[in-house]
């Protein structure tokens, strides 16, 4: 198999494509980037992070040193989920979240969420996972059995590779007409 962006042999294969280490990394870390530019999500000196030791809070403080590094923000983190703090929240998380609200509960509070911030939004479990290991961030194994919720959208995108990005964009067109 061949890298999607530069035709180089592949080492990253996800359910919708296949890239090399190198392409596969700019392309999360570029992603990242965006989504904080869209959204303004750094635009103060000191930033609060959410960080629990999981694998995914330690990736977003990665890419967010790596991103700013040089630059005048500071990185604090905090074990308390308070309002306008990073949040290592992924497209599963969100795409998760969205079917938990539709299908269990009686009203639809997506809108609540928006007051955590979301650098990670525009990219997957299993590209946050890749990511990890390829710059060898680890934690602890914490045994988690799968909602009914998650292993539906593992079985959708198994089946329809990029089921999730597309969830995602209609959560994110849903929320614009209800704002
Ligand atoms: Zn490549």
């Amino acid at each position: 198999m061949k890298c999607k962006k530069c035709n180089r042999h592949t080492t990253v294969k996800l359910s919708h494509a296949t890239f090399c280490t190198s392409c596969f990394n700019k392309i999360i870390e570029s992603r990242t980037r965006k989504t904080i530019r869209l959204n303004k999500l750094i635009n103060k000196r000191k930033n609060i992070v959410y960080y629990d030791d999981s694998k995914k809070a330690k990736v977003l403080l990665y890419i967010l040193e790596k991103t700013f590094k040089n630059q005048p923000f500071i990185f604090k983190k905090t074990n308390k989920l308070t309002k306008g703090v990073l949040l290592a929240w992924s497209t599963d998380d969100e795409n998760k979240y969205f079917l938990e609200q539709l299908t269990t509960k009686n009203k639809y509070k997506l809108l609540g969420h928006n007051h955590y911030k979301k650098p990670l939004l525009n990219i997957t479990d299993q590209e946050l996972l890749a990511y990890a290991k390829i710059k060898n961030i680890t934690a602890k194994k914490t045994k988690k059995e799968s909602t009914a919720q998650e292993k539906f959208l593992d079985f959708v995108e198994a089946k329809h590779p990029g089921s999730k990005f597309a969830l995602l964009n209609s959560t994110k067109k849903l929320k614009a007409i209800l704002k």
